[in-house]
């Protein structure tokens, strides 16, 4: 299979896994355009080839976006966006918000200093127990596994059937080169049962698996303290990075509370937002984050966010190095402009 029908198909499997929607969004006075980013990566071949493709982009080119939401947006926090879908605060200019999902080690050595350059702030949704752990989300330890499966051409079947798991579609795609749409069944399953096929696929693949890349790490309490007294706003995506339409009753108001809890008891301030992993709310989930105390909570549809609109579905623009990529396959400034609704 060739690369590019590869990278087609990714970009496709990654709308599920990131996000990543073609709807576009034209700013207008009324409306919040709420931007979403996960991962910002000095070498983006590298990392389009160790990382979920769909959650990568250049710092070069996030500067890009940066400069340009800079010249035709207010750019502000999820909270203070609140304030203005509510109707409690005015801007002169369109309002826009810079998000990030998963808190990644590289916001802090890549985008932050972007950020911190231009003056603009974004918000950080946090999966609170992975900060500050050496431990890769579980997401990014499928996507490896399987990754490694693949390329040893080595069945995954016995392994998941080990941990409870009957799916030999898995083997079938990989076996395609289709590793996205594998690591996509495997990730959208309960947090426990996605540990124990993790912990039988390290085992099954343990003679031909190289450690998961330093990449992939986490945000430590202390770069997320330094970063909140320059400005930089954080919010909850969970404590484990559940798929809460996965997961119990019991678990959903777990995940959504002690993540609340520990953020502001580390932050030493009221925590408002939330982002929902991978995207997946429904009315239960969407009254449960209600419940918990959040004011907003951001989704991965594509929609604008008028004044009056409901805080707890807030609509967003995926966006990664593909996104603004024109016919060329380098950056277009005119895609740019597109995407980001100027
Ligand atoms: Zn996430």
């Amino acid at each position: 299979m060739s690369a590019s029908l590869f990278l087609k198909r990714s970009v496709k499997t990654a709308a599920s896994i990131a996000g990543i929607g073609n709807r576009i969004i034209r700013k207008h006075d009324g409306s919040v355009h709420v931007l979403a980013y996960h991962r910002v990566v000095a070498d983006i071949a590298k990392a389009e080839n160790e990382a979920i493709y769909g959650i990568v982009i250049s710092t070069e080119t996030f500067r890009r976006h940066c400069e340009l939401l800079k010249q035709n947006y207010e750019v502000v926090s999820i909270d203070d966006a609140a304030a203005f879908i509510r109707g409690e605060v005015r801007y002169s200019r369109p309002v826009a918000v810079i998000t990030f999902d998963d808190g990644y080690a590289d916001f802090y050595t890549e985008a932050f200093p972007v950020l911190r350059d231009l003056g603009l702030t974004a918000t950080v949704f946090l999966p609170t127990g992975f900060i500050g752990a050496d431990k890769p989300l579980a997401h990014d330890r499928l996507f490896w596994l399987l990754k490694t499966a693949l390329e040893s051409k080595t069945s995954v079947s016995n392994g998941l059937e080990r941990a409870g798991f009957v799916e030999p579609k898995c083997d079938r795609l990989l076996s395609k080169g289709r590793l996205l749409d594998a690591t996509d069944i495997l990730v959208h399953q309960p947090d426990e049962l996605r540990e124990r096929m993790i912990a039988e696929l390290e085992l099954e693949l343990a003679s031909v698996l190289r450690p998961y890349p330093t990449e992939y790490r986490l945000l430590n309490w202390h770069q997320v303290s330094e970063m909140a007294a320059a400005g930089i706003d954080f919010g909850s995506h969970t404590v484990r990075h559940v798929v809460l339409s996965c997961e119990s009753r019991e678990t959903v108001h777990f995940e959504l509370t002690q993540s609340k809890a520990e953020l502001e008891s580390k932050l030493g301030r009221s925590v408002n937002s939330f982002a929902y992993p991978n995207g997946k709310v429904d009315e239960d989930i969407r009254f449960a984050a209600i419940a918990a105390g959040y004011v907003s909570a951001v989704t991965t549809q594509t929609h604008t966010n008028d004044q009056g609109a409901d805080l707890l579905m807030l609509g967003r623009t995926s966006l990664c190095e593909e996104s603004t990529r024109g016919i060329l396959g380098t950056y277009s400034r005119n895609v740019a402009a597109l995407r980001l609704g100027i």
